[in-house]
């Protein structure tokens, strides 16, 4: 049997979860789209220094024990009062829409998975406004639910609750992305060649199965695809500035 190691806590049991094999730490309850983003930052320097302020946005279990662990009191975690969170100290808010517009401190890390479709504004600004609380160097990774190529799209008065839940699988998602069309739009609003994070690109397939990531899942744009955008360093914006002047 294969050597396991979980990159949250060090775990080496996994067990299935909602029919998808080893899924879940055993230890620490990560699921591989957790592991793969603090594996993502691993990699990029951020535990580097534990000096970082942190936004997590609709926090997942294992990855926010972890990082407001690491963190302490740089990590803030804010929730909507329809997903009541009781493993980490929690900001709520009314709904997605008006936790966002209440963000307005800056970050070295900003993290969400699945909040993009729920949100009733339009995604690609709220992209936009977490981009823009970013510190120099600092990063903003996120997941969305995506099926099929094409963006599927309800949100506003568009569609009823009914409407939405028959359509996108719960009716408090406003939409579902496509694969094809969000990181091209992603990559348009973020003029970047490629938004994601490439797992292949930077790890062997034994090490990402070892740690429990898949790699046939993190090649493809799918639900567990990593999404991910670094701030100009300081230095960048002071000579865009110069040059614009
Ligand atoms: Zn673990």
């Amino acid at each position: 049997m294969a050597d396991f190691s979980c990159p949250i806590c060090g775990g080496d049991k996994f067990v299935d979860f909602r029919g998808r094999t080893l899924e879940e730490c055993k230890k620490c309850k990560s699921k591989a789209r957790e592991r793969a983003e603090i594996l993502a930052l691993k990699c990029l320097g951020y535990f580097e220094s534990k000096k970082k302020k942190i936004l997590h946005i609709l926090p997942d279990r294992a990855a926010a024990r972890f990082l407001s662990k690491t963190y302490g009191k740089g990590y803030t975690a804010k929730t909507i009062d329809s997903m009541a969170v009781d493993f980490v100290e929690c900001e709520s808010y009314p709904d997605l829409d008006a936790l966002i517009e209440s963000a307005n401190d800056k970050y070295d890390i900003i993290l969400h998975n699945n909040a993009l479709e729920i949100l009733s504004g339009l995604p690609m600004d709220a992209v936009t406004k977490l981009d823009g609380l970013l510190k120099p160097n600092g990063i903003h990774l996120f997941t969305v639910t995506v099926r099929g190529p094409r963006t599927d799209e309800g949100g506003g008065l568009m569609l009823d609750e009914a409407e939405r839940s028959k359509r996108f699988g719960r009716g408090d998602r406003n939409r579902l992305f496509g694969a094809a069309d969000f990181p091209r739009a992603l990559a348009t609003v973020r003029r970047q060649s490629n938004p994601r994070f490439n797992f292949a690109a930077r790890f062997s397939d034994s090490d990402l199965d070892r740690w429990r990531i898949p790699p046939s899942e993190f090649r493809d744009i799918n639900s567990n695809t990593v999404f991910y955008y670094v701030a100009p360093s300081f230095s960048e914006v002071v000579v865009e500035a110069t040059a614009a002047a």
